[in-house]
């Protein structure tokens, strides 16, 4: 069932969603050469917690360890941190994050370069952040949420880019996963009606050269299943009457360096 959220509510998801715009601000400053995976969540963790009741949603959310899902290059999602996971030079690391305000979830993930990364990469990050952008402009009152996928493959066409099919977007409250399924390929005009007040976690994956992915044997990581580099950016959006409204910091801020 589809849960419609209030104005007032969409403005308390806000305030976490804030949270996590201010904390990737923090993250890109961070992400760099040598630095580990878990060092990332640690501070990540502290961040959140710093801000009255907020709690990182993931730590512990059907048994995930981290606070943070932290994927390197192949890696789509669900990426655990690790000590021994040492960020080096040309890397790409997706960092995705939710967080729990006043009983409010926010989801949000973004890829960024480690240092210099190759052509390929920088084109990856490009094309995933722009079919971010436009799935998000797509996401209007009165639309269909296959225009939100249709959107998202209108990007990647022509890229010689892979949607990951397996893996979808979906409805933000008081859980972090709620319905809508949000997916990244759609015909515009179906698919559920797009109503005010929904708030959807919207979140292309693009991988270099499949769609296809599998787990690894920690149960978590997902890879895509020929290793080529894969991206992540996500926001969570609110549908309101002036159109769709990002909940999870600004979408300026969603660019690669
Ligand atoms: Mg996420
Ligand atoms: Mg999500």
């Amino acid at each position: 069932m589809v849960e419609l959220k209030t104005l007032e509510e969409i403005e308390q998801m806000a305030r976490g969603g804030q949270i996590v715009g201010d904390l990737f601000r923090e993250l890109e400053a961070r992400v760099a050469p040598e630095v580990s995976t878990l060092q990332l969540d640690a501070f990540a963790e502290d961040f959140i917690r710093s801000h009255g009741n907020a709690i990182p949603v993931f730590k512990g959310l059907y048994g995930f360890p981290g606070s943070l899902c932290t994927s390197i290059n192949e890696e789509v999602v669900h990426g655990i941190p690790s000590a021994n996971r040492i960020l080096q030079e040309g890397d790409i690391l997706s960092i995705d994050v939710g967080v729990k305000l006043d009983g409010w979830c926010s989801d949000s993930c973004r890829t960024f370069p480690v240092g210099e990364v190759d052509e390929v990469k920088q084109r990856l990050l490009t094309a995933t952040r722009e079919a971010l952008e436009r799935a998000i402009e797509a996401a209007v009152c009165g639309g269909h949420v296959g225009d939100i996928g249709h959107s998202v493959e209108s990007v990647v066409e022509g890229t010689g880019f892979h949607i990951v099919r397996d893996l979808v977007g979906h409805g933000v409250g008081r859980t972090v996963h709620e319905d809508p399924q949000v997916p990244n390929r759609g015909e515009r005009g179906r698919g559920i009606l797009l109503r005010e007040g929904m708030v959807l976690a919207i979140e292309p994956m693009i991988a270099v050269g499949t769609h296809r992915i599998r787990t690894l044997s920690d149960k978590w990581t997902m890879v895509t299943a020929d290793g080529s580099p894969s991206a992540h950016f996500e926001h969570t959006v609110a549908l309101t009457a002036e159109g769709p409204r990002i909940l999870t910091g600004e979408v300026s801020s969603v660019s690669a360096r």
